[in-house]
Parts: structure tokens; C-alpha cells; sequence
């Protein structure tokens, strides 16, 4: 991958969007956030958190909660069971673990110790790890949704036929550290506006100059 292209999509969608910066997010809530994101829309997801903090402000209230009451208060998110059930588990293995619901023990770690940890947590597996990781605790970790998978490949950062754990591999190598976080969220904004999976909007693109997709599109006619 040229360096120029890399530096190239990062600069233009900072333009277009600004450089984000991490929020002040809890950790515990951000790992809740993202299992509740697994296989539903942003909209259904944050509605199920708002829902479920409404009736549990604390989680050792949750904990101590029967699972049905848990999986009613987060139905807006579908998988209602299943996600209660991975939400339960998972803090009472941190619980366990660290003797409270707290993930801090983790700045500790390095990246690798951290990530084996969240993902032998029920429920957790590498992408919602990766954002936990990135957005938490600033280790470096390049999280792969569907936007960033989708507008990565047409762009031809990653190959057309990478999988999702192939695209992070690669965007990790060849993404400068310090913006992976801008170019995570940027790729994913520019994926909900413009590059979207049907109907993408490529006249309108700032990107058009680096991108595989619409070049060989061009060259087809
Ligand atoms: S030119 Fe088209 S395919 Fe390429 S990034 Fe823009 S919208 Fe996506």
C-alpha cells in the first residue's frame, strides 16, 4: 500500500468530518454499548442502553436483577436473550476477576494481555475488544465494522476479498497509530453519507482520485 494514499484518504475525510477524538466514555458502559450493537442498527442498539441504564443505574443492581427483567429492558435491541444472558456473564466475570465491575486493571497490561483477557469474556470477541481497547484505554487497535470494511476495500486499502480479521491485520500495519481512532470513525461516517453499501454516491465523493472501485469502474466504460 502507498504511503501517499493511506495519508492521502486520512487527510481528505479530516477535512470533510474533522479529527475526532476519543469521548469520555465509562468503560464498563462502552463495553455494554458495543454488545448491544452486535447485529442491530445504531438507532435500536443506543435506544436498548438508554433503556437498560434507566432501569439499572448501577450494575451491581443489574447483577442482582433476574435475567428476564434485564432481557425486557433491552428488547429494543433484539437478541434480547441472548444479549442479557452475554451482558450478565460478562460482568460477573469481570467481578470475579477483578473483584469489582471494573476493567482499570487493564492499563496494566500491554495490548496483547488485554485483548486475550476481553475476548475470553462471554460474548466478547476481537471487534468489540478492538473498540473497548481503542476508544478506553488509546491501545492500538484498529476496530473493523461493516463501514470500515466495506469503504476500505472499494478504496483498496485492503484487498477486495480480505476478511474482516484480514482488513484490521492490514489497516493496522499500515495506518500510522495515532489515527486509527480518526480514521475508524471517519471511514465510518463517509460510509453512512456517501459510500453507503446500495446507492453509494460517488460523484459526489471526495475520495474518487484513490479509489480502486471507482477507477476501475471508469475504466469499464
Ligand atoms: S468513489 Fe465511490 S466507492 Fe469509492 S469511496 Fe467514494 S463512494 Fe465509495
Amino acid at each position: 500500500m502507498d504511503k501517499e494514499k493511506i495519508d492521502a484518504c486520512i487527510r481528505i475525510l479530516e477535512e470533510l468530518y474533522g479529527e475526532p477524538l476519543a469521548r469520555q466514555v465509562d468503560t464498563i458502559d462502552l463495553l455494554v454499548m458495543t454488545i448491544l450493537s452486535q447485529n442491530t442498527s445504531d438507532t435500536n442498539s443506543l435506544r436498548a442502553f438508554g433503556r437498560l441504564k434507566t432501569a439499572y443505574p448501577d450494575y451491581e443492581a443489574l447483577l442482582a436483577a433476574p435475567e428476564s427483567k434485564l432481557a425486557d429492558a433491552i428488547r429494543a435491541g433484539g437478541l434480547a436473550e441472548i444479549k442479557a444472558r452475554r451482558i450478565r456473564e460478562t460482568l460477573q466475570k469481570i467481578r470475579q476477576d477483578a473483584r469489582a465491575i471494573t476493567l482499570s486493571f487493564l492499563n496494566e497490561m500491554d495490548g496483547k494481555e488485554a485483548m486475550n483477557y476481553l475476548v475470553s469474556l462471554p460474548g466478547v470477541g476481537p471487534k468489540t475488544a478492538s473498540v473497548v481497547l481503542l476508544f478506553s484505554f488509546g491501545k492500538h487497535f484498529m476496530p473493523v465494522d461493516t463501514h470500515v470494511h466495506r469503504v476500505s476495500r472499494r478504496l483498496g486499502l485492503v484487498p477486495e476479498k480480505a476478511s474482516v480479521e484480514k482488513a484490521q491485520e492490514i489497516l493496522e500495519r499500515i495506518v500510522p497509530p495515532e489515527k486509527y481512532l480518526s480514521l475508524h470513525l471517519n471511514l465510518i461516517r463517509h460510509g453512512r453519507r456517501i459510500c453507503r453499501a446500495r446507492a453509494a454516491k460517488h460523484g459526489e465523493c471526495a475520495l474518487q482520485k484513490w479509489c480502486d472501485y471507482c477507477t476501475r469502474a471508469k475504466s469499464l466504460k
